[in-house]
């Protein structure tokens, strides 16, 4: 059930109402919107009774919600959620259509350091990197884990980028909301319902990418576990899902941009990346996501992709993720949105000089 409050309704009337829906044993969500404040009602217990509300104060209409999902429903709250970020420029869901850049995994300081100031130069607003990898084999590269954090937190004071990181798990979610700015919750956890409602109770927002299997009522109730625990801040991330097709790692779904954007309010950004495994289609496929109306975009690039301990094969040479700006630069204006221009020094704070890695545009 949702409570529709009038335009002119005082926050003391939105408490009462909150008040009344917690009284029940319930949880009362209060969103405000442009227009007025909705309040959304979760709990799994006993049904309310919409004649309750119905005469309170400042109450303009009570709504049955048929779908699973009320939080993260456009019925709730019909204009777009704008993710923000504390002392940043950088949206994720408004008009700029957000960047995010960098190697699949944190594996030194120096390819750190050096991708990030490559991708800032290029107008990313957002630096991407493992600190904790979900691997197919346990043999394969497992990530820094906390020092991988430290480099990451280093990175945002550096070049002032915002830091997306994945959590494994709870023990991991702690450690990446204390470094990170976003909370990437990975596709083989889109369904860890206990991790889904921890990263509800952090307070960072959460960037969820869908599993690989995934309805779209899936995901939408994956992103319902985290607000449900009142973290509203969630981004949306298609990353491909698994299908008969195999000249793609993965077949990316870019119908399910608009698709969501149709029931939920919540961002929605794109993963060419994995999506399709293969370097050679992450600039076409990135192109089409900004066309298609992605609230932003996340990008592996790698200084030297050949040397790479994991997705090289997926990972930008940085001249081809300079290229990429440029064009969806150009992409992004026919649709009225923005991507970041670029920065010609953004390690103007940089105590110390960072030696670039030996990698150069090699056979691709
Ligand atoms: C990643 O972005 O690093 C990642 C592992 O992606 P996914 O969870 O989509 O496979
Ligand atoms: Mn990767």
């Amino acid at each position: 059930m949702l409570i529709v409050m009038k335009a002119n309704a005082s926050q003391e009337q939105v408490r009462s109402v909150c008040e009344k829906i917690e009284s029940f044993g319930f949880r009362a969500h209060s969103i405000p919107g442009a227009q007025r404040t909705a309040i959304g009602i979760t709990g799994n217990e006993m049904e309310l009774d919409p004649g309750t509300f119905d005469e309170m104060a400042g109450v303009q209409e009570v709504i049955r919600v048929s779908k699973p999902y009320k939080l993260v429903s456009r019925d709730l709250k019909e204009e777009k959620t704008v993710v923000r970020f504390p002392n940043s420029e950088a949206t994720v869901g408004g008009v700029e259509v957000a960047v995010m850049a960098g190697p699949c995994a944190i594996e030194s300081r120096e390819q750190a350091l050096t991708t990030a100031e490559l991708v800032a130069r290029a107008g990313a607003r957002f630096f991407r990197g493992g600190a904790y990898k979900p691997r197919t084999s346990p043999y394969s590269f497992q990530g820094l884990a906390e020092d991988g954090l430290k480099i990451l937190a280093e990175i945002r004071d550096r070049f002032g980028l915002l830091i997306v990181t994945e959590a494994v798990d709870n023990e991991s979610l702690e450690l990446v909301e204390k470094y990170a700015d976003m909370i990437q919750i990975g596709a083989r956890n889109m369904q860890n319902f206990s991790l889904l409602k921890r990263a509800g109770r952090a307070r960072k927002p959460v960037l969820l990418k869908r599993g690989m299997s995934a309805t779209l009522e899936e995901f939408l109730m994956a992103a319902e576990y985290v607000m449900s625990e009142g973290n509203y801040n969630v981004v949306l991330c298609e990353r491909g899902v698994r299908t008969f097709a195999d000249h793609t790692r993965n077949t990316l779904d870019l119908s399910v941009v608009p698709a969501v954007q149709r029931l939920s309010h919540l961002p929605i950004i794109v993963d060419p990346s994995h999506g399709t495994g293969k370097r050679n289609k992450v600039t076409p496929l990135s192109r089409a996501a900004v066309a298609v109306g992605a609230d932003g975009l996340i990008i592996e690039v790698h200084p030297d992709p050949d040397r790479a301990l994991s997705d090289g094969k997926q990972s930008l040479f940085p001249d081809q993720f300079d290229q990429l700006m440029v064009e969806i630069r150009q992409i992004a204006n026919v649709l009225g949105r923005s991507v970041a221009a670029t920065v010609p020094n953004p390690g103007a704070r940089r105590p110390t000089p960072v030696s670039t890695a030996s990698g150069t545009a090699a056979a691709r």
